[in-house]
């Protein structure tokens, strides 16, 4: 049987112990990358980019309204002090309201600025869970202090694109532990659990 070809979503791997993880993971799914897709373009969403490209020709697809944020993951880890490999040109194709057909997954799109200003999050009706890099975290949000980062944009993408899925999907965020819509909707500290928009204080 031919091997699976599965989604990439943001490739983080930055040394070779986590590559080697990476790569195990393909193995024991009998799977070979397909596509690489980015929420933004923060420095640690992007690390792997450039091994992707090098190791399975693939480039990133982002939404283009955060290619600004991913040019600047280079000289970001140059002010850090992270090694990077060069990351290659993106290709800036993800629109949101669209869906993603890879072989027998179905993603929504949806717009998401505030933590960058053109994140989007990807939804998977079929499976109930969205993939939602750092827009809503268990009992937190992303951070909105770095550039291009706003607060009340980031409360109205959590309430308007994130809180209208229904209340049991599951948010796969892109640090830490997952959660779910509904338990965000009605502990999280940060966001209105009213729905209102407003960060609390
Ligand atoms: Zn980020
Ligand atoms: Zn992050």
């Amino acid at each position: 049987m031919a091997p699976a070809l599965v989604l990439v979503i943001d490739p983080g791997m930055s040394n070779p112990r986590e590559w080697d993880e990476f790569e195990q993971a393909l193995v024991e799914l009998e799977a070979v990358p397909g596509a690489v897709l980015l929420t933004h373009g923060h420095l640690d969403h992007v690390m792997g980019c450039a091994g992707m490209l090098e190791r399975y020709g693939l480039s990133p697809r982002i939404h283009p309204a955060d290619v600004v944020t991913y040019n600047f993951a280079l000289p970001a880890a140059q002010m850090y002090g992270v090694p990077l490999d060069t990351p290659p040109p993106p290709i800036a194709d993800l629109q949101e309201g669209t869906t993603l057909k890879w072989e027998q997954c179905e993603l929504e799109v949806r717009f998401t600025p505030g933590h960058a200003p053109g994140h989007v999050v990807f939804v998977d009706h079929q499976r109930k869970h969205v993939i939602g890099g750092d827009v809503l975290f268990n009992g937190s949000v992303g951070r909105t202090d770095l550039p291009g980062g706003d607060a009340a944009t980031l409360a109205q993408s959590i309430v308007e694109q994130m809180y209208t899925l229904p209340e049991e999907y599951t948010v796969l965020s892109g640090h830490g532990p997952s959660t779910t819509i509904g338990a965000e909707r009605a502990t999280n500290p940060m966001v209105n659990a009213a729905g209102t928009g407003w960060l609390q204080s």
